[in-house]
């Protein structure tokens, strides 16, 4: 009940109008982010890279309806590409088709893709593209794959709780996909999506079986983005079962969640990165943090305390 109020506050206009505003609200979304500026998450990099920790960039922000606005999130991608490459940074990016204007046209957001894309190749970066709400599916893979058919460096996110995405998945395959697989963070109705998490965890672990298959014969590149600890550690058997090393594996978790569990798989071997996101339009984004973990409004709630 609370997960479906906060997804709902999400998308809630007077919501994210009033509350992002309360001090308080904004000190505590620091948890989940290191600040609003690209500098500040350029320099997350750097101290995560200390402990082998890889990085993936994100500005936030989402349904952006104004082609200028998208032709801004684009130009910033390139800058933040350009000085990645300039300063040798291990680091890639995480677009949202919405933020680069899919509602706009389909067009529109593959032109600012391939902007992004091809700056990316000219200084060695990777792009990842997410998956927002059901409604955006077809769509986005659509887009995925005609970037896919220029750009090897590139990779699309799917969701475990869609009935869909096994048979997505499937149809993927024989282009050679990089994939992040994640359980899903949108308001979904039941038609689409397995309302119970028994059976979202269940799916997860069928998609990533397959995933590993494939990266056993090579071509295709799986990120497991979950900090679902049982999960993992099913993820790892799978992997030694089928004779894979650490090296062979890898996990993506968010910024400020999972620290501990982030430094222990770097430490063993796995490739890991951690997405920061960063901007001034974090409002929906945060409401899908709290509705993950609930328990996550007691620290909202502390915030409010100390002030
Ligand atoms: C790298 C990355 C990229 C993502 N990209 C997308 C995307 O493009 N599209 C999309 O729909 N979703 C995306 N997500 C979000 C994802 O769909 C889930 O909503 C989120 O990861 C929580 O699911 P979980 O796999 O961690 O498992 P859960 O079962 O939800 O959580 C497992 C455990 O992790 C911890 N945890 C999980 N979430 C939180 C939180 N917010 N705060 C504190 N602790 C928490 C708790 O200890 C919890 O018990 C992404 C997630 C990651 C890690």
């Amino acid at each position: 009940m609370l997960r479906k109020l906060l997804l709902w506050g999400s998308e809630n206009d007077f919501f994210s109008d009033h509350v992002a505003r309360l001090g308080f609200v904004r000190r505590a979304v620091r948890r989940f982010m290191p600040g609003e500026t690209s500098a500040e998450a350029i320099e997350e990099v750097v101290r995560l890279s200390v402990s082998r920790i890889r990085s993936v960039l994100a500005l936030l922000g989402e349904n952006v309806t104004e082609a200028d606005e998208a032709d801004d999130v684009t130009r910033h991608y390139e800058a933040v590409l350009k000085e990645i490459g300039a300063r040798d940074l291990d680091a890639e990016i995480s677009v949202k088709p919405t933020q680069l204007g899919i509602d706009i046209g389909e067009d529109v957001v593959a032109a600012n893709l391939e902007r992004i894309l091809s700056t990316a190749k000219e200084h060695g970066h990777f792009v990842w593209i997410d998956m927002e709400g059901s409604d955006y599916v077809d769509r986005t893979l659509d887009l995925y794959r005609a970037a896919r058919s220029r750009h090897t460096d590139t990779g699309v996110c799917l969701q475990a709780y869609l009935y869909r995405t096994a048979e997505d998945l499937a149809a993927l395959l024989p282009i050679n996909p990089s994939v992040r697989l994640v359980k899903g963070a949108y308001a979904e109705s039941t038609k689409v999506a397995f309302p119970r998490k028994r059976d979202v965890d269940q799916n997860y672990l069928q998609l990533a079986q397959t995933l590993l298959d494939e990266i056993g014969s090579g071509g295709v590149r799986a990120a497991f983005a979950t900090h679902d600890g049982a999960l993992i550690r099913r993820i790892q058997e799978e992997a030694t079962q089928r004779g894979m090393t650490p090296g062979d594996v890898e996990f993506q978790m968010l910024y400020g969640i999972g620290t501990t569990s982030q430094e222990k798989l770097a430490a063993q071997g796995h490739e890991v990165r951690v997405h920061i996101s960063y901007g001034t339009a974090w409002f929906p984004w945060y409401m899908r943090r709290l509705a993950e973990r609930p328990a996550n409004l007691w620290f909202v709630m502390r915030k409010m305390m100390s002030r």
